[in-house]
């Protein structure tokens, strides 16, 4: 049987891939270490498990309202007030089931055939994939160190067309940690003030910030594009929920409730235990976020320090999220490289990189092709210091034989 032309056009989450095949090797007793994971190594926090076997106690494990439980879209509402200066009332709230659902459905609302859809590279993985599920076109603007990772009014004016529907911004970012200030986020508003575009702006690392700095989007810079922007969020990442599944969103009230008749026809609503979870780590005690940053802080050191003492590669500091995103183009131009090429299969050359730090060293990371930028790999620290160290390590000695 011949399945549907869509699944042609789109491939496989690589960084759930990478972490499978981290996975699958670990199973067979090989000691892999993983800097695939896109993931806190935490567990998620104590209340928040108790208020999801309560509500089950309770017995709220039946169908909800499409959009959400009127308690989650309250505490969201709160939340927006509270860590963004916002205001959104209850019909400018929907809940969905992930971040990753969020921009799935708004990509479902706004697209028609053909409709461009600026995204900014290195970008996280699924942007380009959802917006061509949604018969849409993926217009990627490529940028890199020279810039910090971010776009700026030049770069961005220069791709918007007649056919552009919307433009992503996602600060900090997945997959370089690069925060835009107020300022830039600022310059970029002047910009699209002047268009018919809708903004979409992913906040789900605002919690993930070092060196005190402080969180803000593109509606907190240009207040006027409160009502052309979709801010999208959701507890993955800032509560260790991403088993979880609930993602929510603000914005238009009009495309608010076409996301939820397309949820209606589709999933009906997000897991009715989850959201109770949810209203409890939006509504309770804050603090849990502070041993996780306190962790990544320190990790965020090693792995910057460890990296730019290999040869070949330099990695920059990210400002927020996970992640790093070292430069390995260092690392192409070593005479060993050259056998690594013929060696491995894959296309990009980050990807042959992968596979030989994979093979020779047991550590598993992600190419950075799949974020639209060869020149780098990508590594998660959301793992122990002591796999940090040691998986460093094994990177330097792989590429030193490459020297
Ligand atoms: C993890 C992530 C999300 C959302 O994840 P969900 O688990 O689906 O909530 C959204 N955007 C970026 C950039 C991410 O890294």
């Amino acid at each position: 049987m011949e399945l549907a032309q869509r699944l042609k056009k789109i491939k496989p989450s690589p960084t759930l891939a990478v972490t499978a095949l981290a996975n699958s090797l670990k199973a067979q007793g090989i000691d892999v270490i993983g800097f695939g994971s896109g993931e806190p190594d935490f567990d998620t926090p104590q209340s928040i498990k108790n208020a999801a076997m309560k509500a089950l106690e309770e017995g709220k494990t039946k169908y909800t309202p499409s959009g959400g439980i009127p308690e989650l879209k309250k505490a969201i509402v709160a939340k927006f007030k509270r860590d963004n200066n916002l205001d959104y009332t209850i019909s400018e709230v929907t809940v969905n089931c992930g971040g990753k659902h969020s921009f799935y459905n708004l990509m479902q609302v706004l697209l028609n055939s053909g409709d461009e859809v600026i995204i900014p590279a290195p970008y996280w993985v699924s942007y380009p994939d959802i917006v061509l599920l949604a018969d849409g076109v993926p217009v990627i603007i490529h940028t890199d160190e020279s810039t910090d990772f971010k776009i700026n009014p030049e770069m961005l004016e220069k791709h918007i067309t007649k056919k552009t529907k919307a433009i992503l911004i996602n600060s900090p970012s997945n997959p370089t940690g690069a925060m835009y200030t107020l300022d830039e986020l600022k310059a970029i508003g002047e910009v699209l003030k002047k268009y018919d575009i809708c903004i979409v702006t992913d906040d789900i690392y605002e919690f993930i910030l070092y060196d005190n700095k402080k969180f803000c989007n593109i509606v907190n810079a240009v207040p006027e594009l409160k009502q052309k922007t979709m801010v999208l969020n959701g507890v993955s990442k800032t509560y260790s929920m991403t088993g979880w599944r609930i993602g929510y969103m603000a914005g238009n009230e009009t495309i608010i409730k076409q996301v939820e008749m397309i949820q209606s026809q589709s999933v009906s609503n997000p897991t009715s235990i989850a959201q109770w979870a949810a209203v409890e780590a939006l509504n309770g005690d804050q603090s849990v976020l502070h041993d996780m940053l306190e962790a990544f802080t320190r990790r965020r050191q090693i792995i910057v320090n460890g990296l730019n003492q290999i040869k070949g590669v330099t990695c920059h500091m990210p400002d927020g999220a996970f992640y790093v995103f070292p430069n390995v183009k260092g690392v192409y131009s070593l005479p060993g490289f050259a056998a690594i090429k013929d060696k491995y299969k894959d296309v990009s050359l980050s990807s042959k990189l992968s596979s030989y730090l994979l093979e020779e060293a047991q550590v598993a990371v992600v190419p950075g092709v799949a974020f639209g930028s060869d020149d780098n790999i990508r590594l998660s620290f959301a793992t122990s210091d002591k796999n940090i160290i040691e998986g460093i390590k094994r990177i330097k000695e792989a590429v030193e034989k490459l020297a």
